[in-house]
């Protein structure tokens, strides 16, 4: 690939040749042993996806791993503090070498003595669409890329901008635009566990298995069940007045219809339906 136009300071030609060769597997390959690590050994993979993966990992020092497909590897990023869903957060993202496709399902324990020692959980993952009129790869190349990542955890437009005095060249920025994903009050410690399995990094550690999804509960079988007489009747969820709106991560909203709500009931195998206004 020719030298495009890339950051727009000395040493571009020179940084976008990097970028040439940052998209293969082996900076990855050469930092790990494979009959060692659990990690996979990848492969590069075709293809247009645009998966996005966020793992906590407990290295040396703690860290999150943000890494987006592109060009059919994980672009990756390890922020030190993680992201945020507050505008007002500016969160450092150190550039590493990319990561295979495959690595985003990685969940456990890398041994001690192998490179990245320490538990990895998936922390949130999900899918990106990118802003603006250039294609990511461009936007890289320039460093500035806009995204929008609907994630479990992390929704809505960011920004990933590169810092151009970086001594390194490597240092970004991960920054969440103001939309109505925006939380002012995000604190990542509130947002703990596994996307995947439900676990924390003590789980993983431990050897705590994946928490199981829950079966469909026979009511009869749930723990301190007692036998009792069909209800005649039950109260439904009703919407509250309140006198100013608000938005909170934690809520889900609803338009409120008015009408009949239909009360369902299954008593020995037979349906009634009852209304409630
Ligand atoms: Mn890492």
């Amino acid at each position: 690939m020719p030298a495009q136009r890339g950051p727009l300071r000395p040493g571009a030609i020179r940084e976008s040749l990097h970028f040439t060769t940052m998209a293969s597997l082996k900076e990855y390959r050469r930092k790990r042993h494979f009959e060692e690590t659990p990690e996979p050994a990848g492969k590069t993979a075709r293809g247009k996806g645009r998966s996005f993966v966020i793992q906590k990992h407990a290295a040396t020092r703690l860290h999150y791993d943000f890494r987006i497909e592109m060009d059919g590897v994980l672009k990756s990023w390890a922020v030190p503090k993680g992201p945020s869903l507050n505008p007002a957060d500016k969160r450092l993202a150190v550039q590493v070498e990319d990561h295979p496709l495959d690595y985003g399902g990685f969940e456990g324990v890398i041994p001690e003595g192998s490179y990245g020692a320490g538990e990895v959980i998936v922390w949130d993952r999900g899918t990106y669409d990118v802003e603006g009129n250039l294609p990511e790869r461009q936007q890289l190349e320039r460093g500035e890329l806009k995204l929008v990542l609907h994630g479990q955890k992390l929704r809505g437009s960011f920004v990933l901008v590169k810092l151009k005095r970086s001594e390194k060249g490597n240092e970004w920025l991960l920054i969440k635009h103001r939309d109505l994903a925006a939380d002012p009050r995000w604190k990542i410690e509130e947002h703990d566990g596994s996307v995947a399995s439900g676990r924390t990094l003590e789980d993983v550690a431990e050897g705590r298995p994946a928490s199981q999804p829950a079966a469909i509960a026979t009511p009869a079988k749930l723990e301190g069940a007692k036998k009792a007489a069909m209800p005649a009747r039950i109260e439904p969820a009703l919407a509250t007045l309140v006198e100013t709106p608000f938005s909170d991560s934690d809520w889900l909203f609803e338009i409120k219809w008015d009408g009949v709500r239909a009360l369902a009931f299954v008593k020995n195998g037979k349906l009634e339906l009852r209304s409630r206004t």
